[in-house]
């Protein structure tokens, strides 16, 4: 059966601010940091993998991913869909959303407790900063879109 115990976050507090302060994908490493396989997955598969923190490679991070939307070509450098694939065609080039962490089905949901509850405010500001930029037209873009079907 899948771990139900999962990662206090108060334990690990420091160094998961230490993963989420550095411009790097994060999720990999908030992978690591959980306790195992969430209890309320939906996916089909028949081994068990309680209590891993394997990557399933099911690419959820890689779709999300805003920085792999813009540059495709990046993008197209692998067929892989794990974490690591995350991190060689992003490295240093995070936006640092966080989304990755959001939609991983390996990462404790305390952890997206945490980053939604304390880091988004941190998350948004940094986007704020980049509104207007000439270099992120697609920011702009998004934004409009998403201003428009309020
Ligand atoms: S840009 Fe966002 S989704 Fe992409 S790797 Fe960085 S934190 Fe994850
Ligand atoms: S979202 Fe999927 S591919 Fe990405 S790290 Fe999590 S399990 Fe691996």
């Amino acid at each position: 059966m899948p771990q139900r115990i999962q990662t206090d976050v108060k334990d690990i507090e420091a160094v998961l601010n230490e993963i989420l302060n550095t411009k790097s994908p994060p999720v990999g490493r908030c992978r690591l940091l959980s306790s195992g396989f969430s209890p309320a997955h939906a996916l089909n598969i028949t081994e068990d993998i309680s209590g891993h923190k394997e990557c399933l490679g099911c690419g959820n991070c890689i779709d999300i991913c805003p920085f792999l939307s813009r540059e495709p070509s990046r993008r197209e450098k692998t067929e892989s869909r794990t974490s690591m694939a995350l991190e060689s065609t992003v490295g240093e080039d995070c936006d640092q959303c966080d989304a990755c962490i959001l939609v991983c089905p390996q990462v404790d949901t305390t952890i997206k407790h945490y980053v939604v509850n304390h880091r988004m405010l941190e998350v948004m500001s940094r986007l704020g900063e980049r509104i207007g930029d000439e270099d992120e037209p697609d920011l702009d873009l998004f934004l409009e879109e998403a201003l428009s079907q309020n």
